[in-house]
């Protein structure tokens, strides 16, 4: 009812990484499906209309970008005096973006989900170079634009196992959410503030 049945409400979900501890398998299990459906429904809204065997990483890329219209994080542009401080003294009229870390998990629930729907491997196009490429740019530019450093995360490739490591490595959505929920008192009121 709250969410007005529009696109924004899945941002929300992407965005409210709520889960600070361990999260239980179940909700891993019912956040990659319902990631999966929005991509799903991504492709059938995309135009022209997309197949998933058709689908490449510069997709996936273009994917990743439309959810930045949803994103709750604030990320300084390099003229932006708030550039590089992790916690600005006041409100700009920077975008609001996905977190890199929320970019980082989802691409692991969707690489996870397009195998468990038949695909394979090498033509995974969440796991093509490109996506790397991609969220490695994300990661090293909102790193210098907030001013965090991403260096403890370490990156796992593997498949499955990239979710087993909910305990220690948890710290970075840990910290995306205290993060995000700070921008986003700054951010709510940044259309009107300039
Ligand atoms: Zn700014």
């Amino acid at each position: 009812m709250d969410t007005a049945g529009e696109g924004p409400s899945r941002g929300r979900e992407l965005g409210a990484t709520d889960n600070a501890g361990p999260a239980p398998p179940s909700r891993y299990e019912s956040q990659k499906r319902r990631d999966w459906n929005t991509f799903l429904q991504y492709l059938r809204n995309h135009k022209p209309p997309l197949v998933l065997s058709r689908c490449s990483g510069a997709h996936v890329i273009e994917f990743l970008r439309y959810l930045d219209q949803f994103g709750k994080t604030k990320v300084h542009v390099p003229r932006c005096v708030f550039h590089g401080h992790p916690s600005p003294p006041g409100p700009c009229a920077c975008p609001l973006r996905q977190a890199w870390g929320s970019l980082d998990a989802l691409i692991g629930r969707l690489r996870a989900a397009y195998e468990e729907a038949g695909g394979t491997p090498d033509t995974n196009p969440f796991a093509a170079r490109a996506v790397r490429i991609y969220l490695r740019d994300v990661r090293d530019s909102q790193a210098k634009a907030r001013g965090i450093p991403y260096e403890k995360k370490k990156r796992k490739r593997a498949l499955g196992a990239a979710h087993g490591h909910g305990g220690g490595e948890s710290s970075s959505p840990a910290a995306l959410s205290g993060e995000s929920s700070g921008s986003g008192a700054g951010g709510c009121s940044s259309e009107g503030l300039l």
